[in-house]
């Protein structure tokens, strides 16, 4: 029989599951990692098949035409026995007895009664807490009173970039398997895949840093702007043409720095002549038109960036963080 589980990375995942049989796969699991690397995406494959009613042995795999597949397949329906819910989790109404998804939002004690109800296929029921957070105390307890007495037949998946900020009492219950970043060729074709041009899903994996989401919002969503924004910035202030960094808030501060790191390091390496890559592709032709900087002064601006992304962790104004990363491009070129 023909089954897939068709993921772009996640080797250590696939190694892991590939070596489980059906009867030894573990009640709860962690799939951590950096952001846009595939968890959610993994957990749902894994979720459509272990919930695939092809006869198999092997956990990984699942025949996408059986009525469980359908419903995983259909847009408008959702497979009984999968719950997802992505985000913060609250506590909920204690005394409402309110059905799963019958509110607005899913809540940890719905979640907790759902789960100790039969399956409605008879086999095993599976439930997705993307990127999992918990909005109180209460929520997080009420997972872990799952987690202590975990009915049977029940499959529970966490997916999270910071592990750190679960409760050690919750991530000593799961099984913690990580995801790591995607190789940019990996990051590619899964951007061709979603149908993105050859020259997009290069671009998209060459400012991607190994993050799938990143790659899509660099190609376009709202970091584009915002990118773009830094790239005009960027260029003026070494034209010595000193715009204020307005582009500089709170919420734009990290990803506005990380963007001159990239561009900084691209001017440096454009001009070293040793045939490394540049990053930012779409930028090749303005970077090799600088003035070349290297040894010394490169290494100072380098320093100068970390000084300014250290700054950025604290309660300095981000205009005060731009002006200081104004600063530092503009002496590079004034010297
Ligand atoms: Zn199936």
């Amino acid at each position: 029989m023909d089954l897939h589980f068709d993921i772009v990375g996640a080797q250590g995942p696939k190694r892991y599951f590939d070596a489980l049989t059906r009867e030894k796969i573990s009640h709860a699991y962690l799939f951590s990692g950096p952001s846009g690397v595939g968890k959610k995406t993994f957990a749902r494959r894994l979720a459509q098949s272990l919930l695939c009613l092809a006869p198999k042995e092997a956990v990984l795999g699942y025949d996408g035409t059986c009525s469980s597949c359908m419903l995983f397949a259909a847009r408008n329906a959702r497979h009984p026995d999968f719950l997802e819910h992505t985000g913060a989790l609250k506590i909920g109404e204690r005394d409402v007895a309110m059905g799963f998804y019958e509110g607005d939002e899913l809540h940890a004690r719905d979640l907790v009664r759902q789960l100790s109800m039969q399956s409605y296929g008879g086999g095993m029921r599976v439930l997705l807490l993307g990127d999992v957070e918990f909005a109180s105390p209460a929520a997080a307890n009420a997972l872990l009173k799952f987690l202590e007495e975990p009915p049977r037949g029940v499959v529970m998946l966490l997916t999270t970039p910071v592990p750190e900020s679960l409760l050690p009492t919750i991530r000593s219950r799961v099984v913690e398997l990580r995801f790591p970043r995607l190789s940019t060729a990996e990051v590619a074709e899964i951007l061709t895949r979603m149908q993105y041009g050859d020259a997009d899903a290069k671009l998209g994996a060459s400012l991607g840093g190994g993050s799938v989401t990143r790659a899509i919002a660099a190609l376009g969503g709202e970091d584009e702007s915002l990118r773009a924004t830094v790239i005009g910035w960027f260029f003026e202030t070494l034209r010595g043409k000193a715009p204020p960094s307005a582009w500089a808030s709170r919420e734009t501060l990290d990803e506005g720095i990380e963007t001159v790191k990239t561009l900084v390091r691209d001017w440096i390496v454009a001009n070293a002549g040793d045939g490394v890559a540049l990053v930012s592709l779409d930028q090749e032709k303005r970077l090799r038109a600088l003035r070349p900087i290297g040894g010394k002064q490169a290494a100072a601006l380098l320093v100068r960036l970390d000084e300014a992304q250290h700054l950025a962790q604290t309660n300095v104004p981000p205009a005060m963080v731009g002006e200081l990363l104004r600063m530092a491009l503009t002496t590079v070129v004034s010297s």
